[in-house]
Parts: C-alpha cells; sequence; structure tokens
C-alpha cells in the first residue's frame, strides 16, 4: 500500500455539474491570495528592480502570446480573443509606470508595488459606474496574478501547460482557464464556486471532464500534490481514497464506460420509441467546430447555436461580414440538417470583457442584457440580423431571440428583422425569404403570455437554465442555493406543463434546450409534456437516444400527467428516477 492510501479518506459533498469518474494528483489554482512579500531594498537596488519588473513584463507577454496561440489553434480565434483583451492589460502604460514610481519614491519591493498599485486600480474600477470597466476587473486579477506569479519565481498555472495528468481544483473556472481545457492534461475539475449552468461547466461537459462544484472551500483544504477522487456522477470528491474505495470507483468507471460504449453504438439511430412514435434530438453548440461533434453524437440538427463566443473577449464588436462568415461555416458544416441561431445574449454570466457598452448593474442577470440590449442598439442587432440571413441561403436555418419577457418586445425584434430583410434585398443579397423565427421561452412572464407570442414567432425553444432561475428566485451560478435550484420543482412542471398546452392549442412547435433536458431523468416528461424536440450537449446525446428508444411513448406521458399532480419535489424526482431505472434498468444489470 502507498503512502497516501494510509491518510484519513475524506468525503466532501458538493454539485455533480460534468458526469465521470477521475482520480489522480491535485494541481490548486489560486485565484486570490498570493503571499507577497514586503521588503525595503537599498536605493542601489532599485535600478536593478526596475530591470528586473521590465524583464517580467516582457516574458508575461510571451507566455499570454503563447497560451493565446494555443488556444487560437486549438479552438479558433474566437476564444483566443480574451487573451488581446489581457495583452491590453499587461501593457497599461498607466499601470507600469505607477509601479516604478512607487518602486522608485518607497524603495519597496516590485512585488509589493506592482500587486499594490494594481489593487488600487480595482478598487477605483470597482467603484465606478461602468460595466465596460467592471468587466475589465476579471482581465486585471487575471494578469495582475500571472506577473506577480513571474515576479515570484513560481510556474505559471496554463492549465494547457501541464506535463502529467492532473485534477485541477479552483476557487471558480475562469473564462481563460476554461478556454485551456480543451486538450489539456486536466482530468477533472473540482471548484469552490459555481453551478451546473455556469458557461465553463457546459463546456466542462461537453469535452467529458468530470466535473464537481460548489464545494465551498476545497481549495483550501486541498494542496497541490494531494490526492483525490472525483465523482461526477454523485458530486463528491474524496480526499486520499483507500484503496477499497479505489476499487468500488474503478469498477464503477468501468461500468460506466461499457454503458457509454453500448450509449455510443447506437448513437445513430433514429430516436424511436417503442411505440413508434421518432423524436428529434438536436445538440447545442457555441461555433462551427463542435458541429462534428453533434452529428458524430446522433444529433440531428442544432437546436441552439450561441453566437456570444464571437463576441467575449472581443475588443470591438464583430462586424456582419466577420459574423456572416462565422455563422455560413456553421450552417455549412452542419448540412442537411437544419439549426437555430440565437441572437445575441450577452449579460449575467455571459460577460463581454472589452465592448464599452454596457452600465453598471445591481443585477446583471435581470438587467440589461440579451434582446434588451439589442433593442437598443439596432445597428448592432441588425448586423448580426443581416449575417444570419445572409447565411441563411446556405441552409436550413431559424433565427431565435433570447430573454423576450413581452410580446412588444417580439414585436419590435421581428420589425428589426424585417428592416434587416429589406436591407438586404436592397443590396440584392441572397437570403431565405421564409426564415422562421422563434422566442426563448425563459421569463415565467413569457410563460404566461406564450399564447399572445405565438401570434408573432414560428416556433418556441424553453430556456430552462434561466426559466427555473427566475421562476424560483435562485442564480443559477450562486453555489450557496444550488440545492434550491430545482427542475423538479412542482412550480417548474406546471409552468412546463401550461405552456406546452398553449403551444399545443396554437399549433407551435417547442423545444427544449436547457440544461434540464440534458438530464435523462427529465427527458421522457418533457416529451410526456409535449415538447417536439430537444437539444442539449452533443456528449448527452448518446444517452438520451437510448432511453428513447428503449421507452414507450404513452407509458411517457402517463408519467408526465402523474408528475404533473404530485406536490413534492422529492417524490417528483423518485417517480423521474424510478421510470428512468425501469427502462434502463437492466442495461445497468447486465454491467455489473
Ligand atoms: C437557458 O437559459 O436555458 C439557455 C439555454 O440559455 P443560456 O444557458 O445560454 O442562458
Ligand atoms: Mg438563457
Amino acid at each position: 500500500m502507498t503512502d497516501r492510501t494510509n491518510k484519513k479518506e475524506e468525503i466532501i459533498q458538493g454539485v455533480a455539474a460534468s458526469p465521470g469518474v477521475a482520480h489522480g494528483e491535485v494541481f490548486v489554482i489560486h485565484q486570490r491570495d498570493l503571499e507577497i512579500p514586503v521588503l525595503e531594498l537599498e536605493s542601489t537596488f532599485i535600478p536593478r528592480e526596475i530591470e528586473r519588473f521590465e524583464r517580467t513584463l516582457v516574458e508575461t507577454r510571451k507566455e499570454i502570446m503563447r497560451v493565446r496561440n494555443e488556444v487560437a489553434e486549438r479552438l479558433g480565434e474566437g476564444e483566443a480573443k480574451i487573451f488581446d483583451a489581457h495583452l491590453l492589460v499587461l501593457e497599461d502604460t498607466a499601470l507600469i509606470d505607477e509601479t516604478i514610481r512607487q518602486v522608485q519614491d518607497t524603495h519597496y519591493n516590485v512585488e509589493h508595488c506592482y500587486a499594490e498599485v494594481a489593487q488600487r486600480y480595482i478598487e477605483v474600477f470597482a467603484a465606478l459606474d461602468d460595466e465596460y470597466i467592471k468587466e475589465r476587473m476579471t482581465d486585471i486579477r487575471d494578469v495582475t496574478r500571472r506577473v506577480l506569479q513571474n515576479l515570484l519565481g513560481q510556474s505559471a498555472q496554463n492549465l494547457y501547460e501541464l506535463t502529467s495528468e492532473r485534477v485541477v481544483a479552483s476557487e471558480d473556472v475562469s473564462p481563460s482557464d476554461a478556454a485551456q481545457l480543451e486538450g489539456s492534461k486536466v482530468i477533472a475539475v473540482v471548484t469552490d464556486a459555481g453551478s451546473r449552468t455556469s458557461h465553463a461547466v457546459i463546456m466542462a461537459r461537453s469535452l467529458k471532464i468530470p466535473a464537481v462544484v460548489g464545494l465551498h472551500d476545497i481549495t483550501k483544504r486541498l494542496a497541490s500534490g494531494d490526492y483525490v477522487l472525483v465523482d461526477g456522477y454523485d458530486g463528491t470528491v474524496i480526499i486520499n481514497p483507500g484503496e477499497e474505495t479505489l476499487f468500488r470507483y474503478g469498477r464503477l468507471k468501468q461500468e460506466r464506460l461499457n454503458i457509454q460504449k453500448a450509449f455510443e453504438k447506437s448513437s445513430l439511430m433514429p430516436a424511436k420509441t417503442q411505440d413508434g412514435v421518432t423524436f428529434k434530438v438536436c445538440g447545442n453548440i457555441g461555433g462551427p467546430e463542435e458541429c462534428g461533434a453533434v452529428l458524430a453524437n446522433g444529433g440531428e440538427g442544432v437546436g441552439l447555436y450561441r453566437t456570444e463566443s464571437l463576441f467575449i473577449g472581443a475588443d470591438k464588436f464583430p462586424t456582419e461580414e466577420e459574423q456572416y462568415q462565422a455563422y455560413r461555416r456553421t450552417v455549412e458544416a452542419i448540412q442537411p440538417h437544419p439549426i437555430v441561431i440565437r441572437t445575441l445574449d450577452l449579460g449575467g454570466d455571459k460577460m463581454v470583457s472589452s465592448l464599452n457598452y454596457t452600465q453598471d448593474e445591481e443585477n446583471p442577470f435581470m438587467g440589461f442584457r440579451a434582446i434588451r440590449f439589442c433593442l437598443e442598439h439596432t445597428d448592432i442587432f441588425k448586423d448580426q440580423l443581416r449575417a444570419i440571413l445572409r447565411a441563411s441561403a446556405f441552409g436550413d436555418v431559424s433565427i431565435m431571440y433570447p430573454m423576450i419577457s413581452s410580446v412588444e418586445e417580439l414585436i419590435q425584434a421581428n420589425r428589426v428583422l424585417e428592416e434587416a430583410k429589406e436591407e438586404l434585398r436592397h443590396r440584392h443579397a441572397a437570403f431565405d425569404e421564409n426564415v422562421r423565427v422563434g422566442s426563448m421561452i425563459e421569463i415565467p412572464g413569457a410563460a404566461l403570455v406564450a399564447d399572445l407570442l405565438a401570434e408573432h414567432c414560428d416556433f418556441f425553444s424553453v430556456g430552462t437554465n434561466d426559466l427555473i432561475q427566475y421562476l424560483l428566485a435562485v442564480d443559477r451560478v450562486n453555489d450557496r442555493i444550488a440545492h434550491l435550484y430545482q427542475p423538479n420543482h412542482p412550480a417548474v412542471i406546471r409552468t412546463l406543463s401550461q405552456l406546452m398546452a398553449v403551444a399545443r392549442k396554437k399549433n407551435i412547435p417547442v423545444g427544449v434546450c436547457g440544461e434540464m433536458a440534458a438530464d435523462p431523468i427529465y427527458v421522457p416528461l418533457l416529451f410526456g409534456l409535449g415538447a417536439d424536440t430537444i437539444s442539449v450537449a452533443p456528449t448527452s446525446l448518446p444517452e438520451i437516444k437510448y432511453l428513447l428508444r428503449r421507452m414507450n411513448f404513452k407509458e411517457a406521458q402517463a408519467l408526465a400527467k402523474k408528475v404533473a399532480g404530485l406536490t413534492d419535489p422529492e417524490a417528483i424526482f423518485m417517480a423521474l428516477s424510478a421510470f428512468y431505472a425501469q427502462n434502463m434498468g437492466d442495461l445497468f444489470k447486465d454491467e455489473e
């Protein structure tokens, strides 16, 4: 037995965010507490101290460029833009000059002076009424940390530079960390903060990296070099797992892998239920490079193309032409299947770090985001609409508006769309004149007036991530209240049930594209309630299609009816789990 297995085993419960089991050595990324020494220097050392600072800035620049190019190569220019914003912060002359002045005036070491100056910036910015500057604070923190680590001679914490497999423990997954996950040696992610529906976690899930979030103080409990086991199915982290635990999880992991293989073997077959009803299941993507995964996992189109990645990290809004190229590539990559392109949904946890357009807000999730922003900046909105329309000439494209909260908003958005069409006609540019238009239903008010919205659009798509947070007043990224974020709450089931009934009456198709649809336990309920289609992360498709092929649609309808009458979230969860187990049970038994 090795030394580490003699240590006491400790089990910590968090929130299961990305399925899978992994065990290995920990690599802790501390985003906050670097220990900065305070040293008073002889005046003869000051020029050398400043030289050291300048050398470090050059080194850090090279390092950021290296990460930037690596990410651009692996994930495309869009994902790499965040590092361009980092370079701007690094090269900010005010920050550099003030640090040098402080070293010269105070004779303190440069780490101390740089940390102080950067902290002052952060504090001043925090007090300013400017969303653009506030959003840049994350970049300043990221860059300051890099520079300080290099000054202190600590190794830089670039995930893609890990040379052996590690479980990464971090306070949260920053946008620059998330961009480095793909192709890195990260085998699992555990975080103090976060939730299942944050965008970094959605990314981990699509890369099949197990993740447990909402662990509160895991970065304090762990040190780099510790050994842990991560169970992304149950949301547990086991520190110093003993041999028995490793054996048990080794079997579980193998069983799950075998089961996953069984799912994947049949993922290209249609999702036809035992009683002959065929459902369409699609994939959610963030760019053209993800279309391959949708098709490989049996997706029959894209039900949600989140277009924000073109904007996040950019220092200016992408032009109509740049957007058109990206949308056209995506449309062509998913051919001959349909694709739903969602218009810009900036705000909430999809922050723009460098576009000076938003204002300071107490409550960004309920603020100036998504369609609200677009309707005030119709020039930006119209650029995007024209780009999508032009891409519609190359495939089966639908346009979808996020965060619609009223009929007026939908009418206004359609008006801008008509203007965009008119402008294209004027330019003799080709586009699909019959392009379908959908409204996301992710605000309770929209669900309540769905009958009215149905008069002005061709389809609905339910965004359960936001719908649940607004319906239950539970911030989707707040780990303190993650237990209250319940898709199995009767209010959620009732809202969905009423919405589906209205959609049926109005003869308008309804899809579900939030994370609730990616959890196989809820899939029979959603179809049983009347959903026509679902759209989920590509990696979730094989299991869902497998389940749909084994279940009976009539039984799913009976389940939905029964669940809609239940009042206790736990009872709802048990009924849904039992249905899932009945339909998948013998598969799991085969693998025991
Ligand atoms: C949702 O809210 O469920 C959704 C699909 O949109 P997003 O997660 O991008 O807010
Ligand atoms: Mg949403």
